[in-house]
């Protein structure tokens, strides 16, 4: 077991200070569950796995709901731990929105806790495999010769949160893609609270016309550029890319710890040269050194883009970062 890095254990206090929280909350609801919540006073106890779920969560019950969210703010949702207080959390929740798949420990509360209602992100979604250029460096970090053949081996050598599957968690990076899991969300709250459905639907019927409405900006903002190319740190940005005809190189790979190898980092140098990007990304929750070192010695600019595995900025939401993000995009990628 390796140290905790200092956010890491930033992490582990918050959360167990939200896991009282919650536990005293469920206790006061007597932790009902599929009983049909009184409803009108916050009284639905729903329990989301990192922000983006806890943004649809939110948006959709509305007044009649209170999200409480696993992953604390700004912390980065790969890699959570829970304490026996928060997973004990997941089985006294009315609902839980998750995505398997993402987070290991999150899965293994749910399997044991059997929570009564359920919303799992990933077969709402429909999530792909995004093999990235860089996936096959992360693990091996040794100065290998394996970069050579990254695209064809795809994203799976033991990342947490993709080593099951070998898709690509970042779905909600395409507004349209949160759709579905708001729909899902929308049903079972119905399902748990009859005396909502209408006010549930009329939500659910507002976030899609806001995520819509987001989608076309992003589909006109990003029609024309001068480069498509979207080279960021970690992979997050595969659904996007894909949505918006854009082409995602990854400096590190799915996961935002890795550390790329020399021989990576030299490859994605030649990139940016052969194809005159100027601006490179990187983000705001982990550490943007590479990103930076490596803009300075190409002599390119680095912008921030956000992947919104966690909120830092705690007054602006989901819809708000997603626009500062495609301005971002469109300075970076000189779009017209
Ligand atoms: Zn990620």
């Amino acid at each position: 077991m390796p140290l905790l890095s200092r956010s890491h254990r930033a992490a582990l206090v918050s959360s167990v200070a939200l896991a009282t929280t919650l536990t005293l909350a469920a206790c006061g609801s007597g932790g009902t569950s599929g009983g049909g919540g009184s409803g009108g006073d916050g009284s639905v106890e729903v329990l989301a796995s990192f922000y983006p779920l806890q943004f649809v969560a939110e948006r959709v019950g509305g007044d009649r709901v209170e999200v409480s969210n696993l992953t604390p703010p700004a912390a980065e949702p790969h890699d959570l731990e829970l304490s026996p207080a928060q997973a004990r959390t997941v089985g006294t929740a009315d609902l839980v929105v998750y995505q398997s798949g993402f987070q290991a420990a999150v899965d293994e509360a749910v399997e044991g806790r059997q929570p009564a209602h359920v919303v799992d992100a990933s077969e709402a979604a429909g999530l792909e495999a995004h093999p990235g250029e860089a996936s096959a460096d992360a693990s091996e970090a040794s100065e290998g010769t394996a970069d050579e053949h990254a695209d064809e081996e795809g994203a799976d050598d033991g990342h947490d949160h993709s080593s099951e599957s070998g898709l690509d968690p970042h779905f909600w990076l395409d507004p349209t893609r949160l759709v579905p899991v708001a729909e899902q969300v929308a049903a079972e709250l119905t399902a748990i609270d009859p005396d909502g459905a209408d006010e549930y639907a009329a939500n659910l019927a507002d976030l899609t016309a806001d995520l819509t409405a987001l989608d076309t900006e992003y589909a006109e903002g990003l029609a024309s550029c001068a480069s498509p190319y979207l080279v960021t740190s970690h992979e997050a940005f595969g659904y996007l890319a894909e949505r918006y005809g854009l082409e995602q190189i990854g400096i590190t790979g799915i996961d935002p710890e890795a550390e790329p190898s020399p021989a990576r980092l030299r490859e994605v140098a030649d990139i940016i040269r052969d194809h005159g990007i100027t601006t490179i990304f990187f983000e705001t929750l982990t550490s943007p050194k590479v990103t930076q070192t490596l803009a300075q010695d190409v002599g390119v600019q680095a912008a921030v883009l956000d992947p919104l595995e966690g909120l830092s900025d705690t007054g602006s939401d989901y819809l708000d970062v997603m626009r500062n993000n495609l301005e971002a995009l469109r300075t970076g990628l000189t779009c017209a």
